[in-house]
């Protein structure tokens, strides 16, 4: 038995005081899909833990503003199976059609079940969930006829699913470890996952979760950007965990812009503000967008809103005196509209651009906001992995969900309002199958001893790495070459400097020094190991967006500007030996075929809104 506390790398051999625990499920992350799942297996009777590096009502879940998409019917004709149409189309049809159905089919009781948990939705006359419209969602329905399907809660909707869930999980029993920080799986040579070993913030102690199910739940890896609307925890945690465990991640070129980022700060600015009549113009004063879309106009999909944006900034009308951003109009709206469905917006654009929306438009850039890519699962949330010439191969005992999981619903592009629906459903999705496969208190193996010390190595490589580069201009530099190399617009010459830059980033990882060599709130070593998260996830991105030779939804090459279904209709798996710092791409089919015969599957067709 090795003594996993002693350390070789550590100066005198400081030992590490190790715990073990034992449930039944082991949730990483108390966002909306980490919390949903943790309330579905608490509730089924099987032991769980929820393990979380935030206290769990500040996961980035909480600052969703616009709503969550589920076709109600309340305030427009609305069916779930316009819910599935637009949402394939929003995909650029990259989308699993039975992973899509799935979303759109349960979608509506994933919200009649958060109402009676106590989420306080804004209501209509009638007393009904209020419904705005948003992007992308069908306009056929009749005069002014675009479909009103995203249930608000002003423009503070994460933040009252969040806390109601919270609250329900404390109801149910669950526990929550707050404050760990997941450092990686501890798979056995089956390559089943066992557990999970993470780093007790406050003392430094590590902690080993021994699970018959382990659930990833942690996020996007926005801040792999330099402008981005997510938090600094948004450093995609668990899907590097999973990269470092010889699994793959999929789709990662899709990167998605949001139209309405606020000028210099980043925050943003919900559709939900174009979903109640706001609008764009340029420094001509015009509405550039009906010329890009002629029907949905600024509720068109955000790729074609940003790529829109980007070419009006490009050839010259952009506004300012830079000519650098667009300006985004609500100061036409009833200033007690503003007030009642979009208060959360009036105050971040008056703190972070200065502007009364009341009185004059918000300066606005696309900003990155959304990671289409992730951790493959199938629409139980389990793990997938291409094995034995098997592309839909489940890991035993690994799920994945959220914004870091790819089910994929979202294919290519993801409709706005459509990652809290995500959250929701496979939360629940994964609860249930947790309560079909797992027998409470079922024995487990000893966990296997070399999975733990390849962790404490890497902990340690960091905790003391005295090379001459600090972690802040290591990020900086690969914010940068990210914002540069792989953003809205994309060429193969472009990307191609790209992964040199960001390869180059990458091997400069050998020269990091960490100044904290103390293990009591040390956020200097956590935001280190942060890093080492998002570079891995960087470099897979630019690989995988070097590699795919088309333009598709999010992903527009100006060399390859169609799309291309005959070569390209597939999602991209791409592994990451994080060793030897080498990348592999390879490919899944895409799911064309439905959960049921209640829908047939929605073949390809041009997009155009
Ligand atoms: C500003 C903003 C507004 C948005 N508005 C909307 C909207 O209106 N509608 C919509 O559908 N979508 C919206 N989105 C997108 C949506 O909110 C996110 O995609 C979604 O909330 C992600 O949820 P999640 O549960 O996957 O992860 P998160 O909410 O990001 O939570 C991640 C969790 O994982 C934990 N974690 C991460 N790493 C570790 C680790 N190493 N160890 C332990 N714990 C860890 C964190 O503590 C946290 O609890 C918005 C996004 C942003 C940024």
């Amino acid at each position: 038995m090795i003594d996993l506390g002693v350390r070789a790398a550590a100066p005198g051999g400081r030992a590490y005081e190790i715990q073990d625990h034992t449930y039944d499920v082991v949730v990483v992350g108390a966002g909306g899909a980490g919390l949903r799942a943790v309330l579905g297996s608490s509730q089924a009777g099987l032991r769980t833990a929820c393990l979380t590096k935030v206290f769990p009502t500040r996961s980035h879940t909480v600052a969703a503003q616009g709503g969550m998409s589920a076709a109600l019917g309340n305030m427009s004709a609305d069916d779930w199976r316009w819910h599935m149409f637009d949402t394939v189309k929003g995909s650029d049809w990259l989308g699993d059609q039975d992973a899509i159905e799935y979303l759109c089919r349960n979608a509506p009781t994933a919200v009649y079940e958060l109402e009676h948990w106590g989420v306080p939705f804004s209501r209509t006359e009638a007393g009904l969930i209020y419904q705005r419209p948003f992007g992308g969602m069908t306009t056929e329905f009749g005069e002014g006829g675009a479909a009103q399907r995203t249930c608000a809660a002003a423009d503070r909707t994460g933040h009252a699913i969040l806390h109601t869930l919270y609250g329900q999980c404390v109801k149910a029993a669950s526990e929550f470890f707050i404050e760990y920080f997941a450092l990686d799986l501890i798979m056995d040579d089956e390559g089943r996952c066992r557990g999970v070993i993470a780093l007790k913030m406050d003392d430094g102690s590590i902690h080993r979760f021994r699970a018959q199910m382990v659930v990833l739940a942690t996020g996007g890896y926005g801040r792999a950007y330099f402008s981005c609307t997510s938090a600094h925890t948004c450093t995609g945690d668990g899907s590097a965990m999973v990269l470092r465990a010889g699994l793959p991640l999929q789709d990662m070129e899709f990167v998605q812009f949001h139209p309405s980022g606020i000028y210099g700060a980043g925050c943003l600015i919900t559709e939900g503000a174009r979903g109640e009549g706001g609008y764009l113009t340029n420094s001509q004063d015009e509405r550039f967008m009906e010329r890009y879309a002629p029907h949905a106009k600024d509720l068109a999909s955000r790729d074609v809103v940003s790529r829109a944006m980007t070419m009006e900034i490009r050839e010259g009308r952009g506004t300012g005196k830079l000519k650098d951003h667009i300006l985004l109009h609500l100061e036409h709206l009833d200033p007690d509209i503003l007030h009642e469905r979009l208060p959360g917006i009036s105050e971040s654009a008056k703190i972070f651009a200065g502007v009364d929306v009341t009185r004059e438009p918000i300066p606005v850039l696309p900003t990155v906001h959304y990671n289409m890519g992730g951790i493959p699962t199938n629409y139980h949330g389990e793990v997938l992995t291409k094995k034995h010439g098997d592309p839909d191969y489940v890991v035993p005992g690994l799920m994945a969900l959220g914004e870091g999981a790819c089910v994929s619903v979202h294919g290519a592009n993801r409709l706005g309002s459509n990652s809290l629906t995500d959250l929701i459903v496979f939360g629940r999705a994964a609860g249930q199958r947790c309560a079909e496969i797992l027998k409470p208190g079922a024995p487990q193996p000893v966990l296997p001893d070399s999975q733990t010390e390849k962790a404490l190595d890497r902990l340690d490589r960091f905790r003391y790495a005295d090379g001459g580069t600090r972690t802040a201009d290591i990020r900086l530099a690969m914010q940068r070459t990210m914002q540069s190399n792989c953003a809205v617009f994309r060429t193969g010459e472009i990307l191609e400097e790209g992964k040199e830059l960001i390869n180059k980033v990458w091997q400069s990882m050998d020269h990091i020094g960490v100044s904290d060599r103390s293990l009591v709130w040390n956020s200097d070593l956590i935001e280190t190991l942060e890093l080492d998260n998002l570079i891995a996830q960087a470099v897979v991105t630019v690989e995988s967006a070097a590699n795919r030779k088309e333009s598709r939804g999010a992903h527009a090459r100006e060399d390859f500007p169609e799309r291309d279904d005959e070569n390209w209709m597939k999602h991209t798996l791409s592994w990451a030996d994080t060793d030897a710092r080498t990348v592999t791409i390879d490919y899944r089919p895409v799911h064309s075929y439905t959960l049921t015969d209640e829908v047939q599957y929605i073949a390809p067709k041009k997009r155009v809104y």
